[in-house]
C-alpha cells in the first residue's frame, strides 16, 4: 500500500517539475517570438549592443501561442502577445549598454525602460518611466486618448538652470536612488531619441514664482523685506528654482545602503508589488528599478551656483509629505509650520547672500500612506490620545513606526554638491543622522519654535523629542508623557 503511495508522490512530483517547465518554455516562446519580427531599431542603435555578459545561447523556437492576441489599436506597437517577463541571457534580448557610475554620460548610456514592440528587448531597467503616474498613462492608451507610441517633443523642455557635474555623480556609494544625468537625458542621447528609442527624461528643472499666505503675512509685519530677488515685490512673491525628482534605483547600491542583500530586497519588491515586476527575479542582469513611487521636489532659494560652495551659508529644510497639514491645514501635526518656518529661514538666508534649500519627498504618513495614518488617528482618539502611546498606536496599525528609510535621501544633496548645512530646519534624529552618515555636514540643528506648535500636536512633538527628536527644550519624561493628551472628538458631537 505504501508503495503505491509514495509511487502516486513521485508522479506528482514529476508532474509539477514538467508544468513549470512548460510555464517557463511558455514564457521564454512568447518573448522569442516577439523580439524575432523586431530588429529594425535595433539595427539603428546597433553602437548600444553587446552589453557584456549577454549572450544568445538559449535559443528555443516553439511556437505555442497560449494568449490571446493584443487588440488591434496594439497591433505593431506592443507584442503580439504579452510578454510576461523576460530571461538573463535569452535570446534576441540585447540590453542597450547602460554603466551606472560612469562620469561620461554616453559612457553611462541613457535608462531604456520602453515596452514597445520595436525596444522590447533593448530594455536596460525594470519598471517604467514616471513611477506611479505610469499607471494613468496606461488608461490613458487604454481609452485611446494617448497613442502607445506617442513621441514626446523635447523642444525648449531643457533645464533653465545648469546644475554643476561633480565626481559625486559617478560615485555609486553616494547617488543610487536618482539618475544623476536625468535632467539631461535629451541632451545627452539626442541621437537615440531621434533614431527612435523611447527614453525619457527623470528629472526636471524649472523656475518659478511662489505666493504663500504666511510669507505674505510676515512681509507685512515686517519680518521679512523685499529685495527684488528673492522676494520680489510688495506682494510678496518669492523667486525660486525647482527640480521635481522621480527615482531611478540603482538596486545593488540600495540594497547595500539599505545593508540588506540585493536578492533579497529583490524578491520583497517582487512579492510586495502583487508580482507586479517578474523581472526583478528573472533579469539579474538588470541592476536598474523605476519603483512605482513619487518622488521628490527641490526649490532653491538664492544662487544656485552656491549650493556645492563650502564657504557659502546653507539653510535646509527637508520635508516629507503631509497632504492633510501642508495642504489642507490639519492641526494634529506640526508638518505645515514646520515647513513655513523653514521657508522663511531659507528665504532669509537667501537675502543675505547665502542659499536656502527645501526638498520636499513623497513619503506621505512617514511613507505609510493616508489610509494607515488616518486608521492611527481614529486609534489614537478613541484609545485616548497621549505621548506616552503615540507610537504604539502607529506600530499597532502598520506594523512600524516608519517607513522613510532616511538612508536614500542624501542622493539628491551629492547630487546638488552640498556639503555642509549650516542651519538644519529639522528635529528629525533620522534624518540628521542619514545626511551625517553621507558625509554632509550640520553645523546648526534649528527646532520649531514653540508658538508655531499646533495645541493638539503636542502629543506628536513630546513623543518624538522623547524618542530621540533634537530640542534645545527639555526632553519629556515617561510621566509627562502621560500628561501630554490630544483635542478628543467632542466637537463633533451636536
Ligand atoms: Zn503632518
Amino acid at each position: 500500500m505504501s508503495d503505491i503511495l509514495s509511487q502516486i508522490l513521485v508522479a506528482i512530483a514529476d508532474l509539477k517539475t514538467s508544468q513549470q517547465l512548460l510555464a517557463d518554455k511558455v514564457d521564454k516562446m512568447q518573448v522569442d517570438a516577439a523580439l524575432s519580427k523586431n530588429d529594425q531599431l535595433l539595427q539603428k542603435v546597433a553602437h548600444y549592443h553587446n552589453c557584456p555578459g549577454q549572450s544568445d545561447s538559449d535559443g528555443d523556437t516553439v511556437a505555442s501561442p497560449t494568449l490571446e492576441a493584443a487588440p488591434a489599436p496594439y497591433a505593431d506597437i506592443y507584442t503580439e502577445k504579452p510578454v510576461l517577463t523576460t530571461h538573463t541571457g535569452q535570446k534576441g534580448i540585447h540590453p542597450t549598454r547602460m554603466n551606472w557610475g560612469e562620469s561620461d554620460p554616453k559612457t553611462r548610456g541613457p535608462i531604456v525602460v520602453s515596452h514597445l514592440a520595436n525596444q522590447i528587448n533593448l530594455r536596460n531597467a525594470i519598471g517604467a518611466y514616471g513611477g506611479p503616474y505610469s499607471v494613468y498613462r496606461s488608461l490613458a492608451v487604454a481609452m485611446g486618448d494617448l497613442p502607445a507610441d506617442h513621441k514626446p517633443n523635447f523642444e525648449h523642455t531643457e533645464p533653465p538652470i545648469k546644475i554643476k557635474q561633480l565626481p559625486q555623480w559617478a560615485d555609486t556609494t553616494k547617488i543610487v536612488s536618482m539618475d544623476p544625468f536625468g535632467h539631461l537625458t535629451s541632451h545627452y542621447y539626442k541621437e537615440e531619441i531621434e533614431q527612435g528609442l523611447d527614453i525619457r527624461p527623470t528629472i526636471s528643472i524649472t523656475r518659478a514664482h511662489m505666493i504663500v499666505p504666511e510669507i505674505q503675512a510676515e512681509l507685512a509685519r515686517g519680518g521679512l523685506k523685499v529685495d527684488g530677488k528673492v522676494i520680489v515685490n510688495e506682494t510678496g512673491e518669492l523667486n525660486v528654482h525647482k527640480a521635481a525628482v522621480d527615482p531611478v534605483w540603482y538596486l545593488p547600491g540600495v540594497a547595500e545602503r539599505l545593508k540588506v542583500d540585493e536578492d533579497h530586497l529583490r524578491r520583497s519588491l517582487f512579492e510586495n508589488t502583487g508580482g507586479m515586476y517578474p523581472e526583478l527575479i528573472s533579469r539579474p542582469d538588470l541592476k536598474v528599478f523605476l519603483p512605482p513611487i513619487g518622488g521628490l521636489t527641490v526649490y532653491i532659494f538664492g544662487n544656485h551656483e552656491l549650493l556645492s560652495d563650502p564657504n557659502t551659508r546653507l539653510t535646509v529644510r527637508v520635508h516629507d509629505e503631509c497632504n492633510g497639514s501642508d495642504v489642507f491645514g490639519s492641526d494634529i501635526c506640526t508638518c505645515r509650520p514646520y515647513l513655513i518656518y523653514g521657508m522663511t529661514e531659507c528665504i532669509r538666508e537667501a537675502q543675505n547672500g547665502g542659499v536656502g534649500l527645501i526638498v520636499y519627498f513623497r513619503k506621505e504618513g512617514r511613507a505609510l500612506g493616508e489610509v494607515t495614518k488616518y486608521l492611527v488617528y481614529n486609534a489614537r482618539k478613541r484609545g485616548g490620545d497621549s505621548a506616552s502611546k503615540y507610537f504604539q498606536r502607529t506600530q499597532n496599525v502598520a506594523g512600524v513606526k516608519d517607513m522613510r528609510f532616511q538612508a536614500l535621501m542624501p542622493d539628491v544633496f551629492h547630487w546638488l554638491g552640498v556639503t555642509k548645512i549650516d542651519r538644519f530646519m529639522s528635529m528629525s534624529n533620522m534624518k540628521h543622522d542619514a545626511l551625517v552618515d553621507a558625509g554632509i555636514k550640520i553645523l546648526e540643528r534649528v527646532p520649531i519654535p514653540d508658538e508655531m506648535i499646533p495645541p493638539d500636536s503636542k502629543v506628536e512633538m513630546d513623543a518624538k523629542i522623547a524618542a530621540g527628536y533634537f530640542t534645545t527644550g527639555a526632553i519629556p519624561r515617561e510621566e509627562d508623557l502621560c500628561r501630554t493628551v490630544g483635542r478628543g472628538w467632542d466637537s463633533f458631537q451636536a
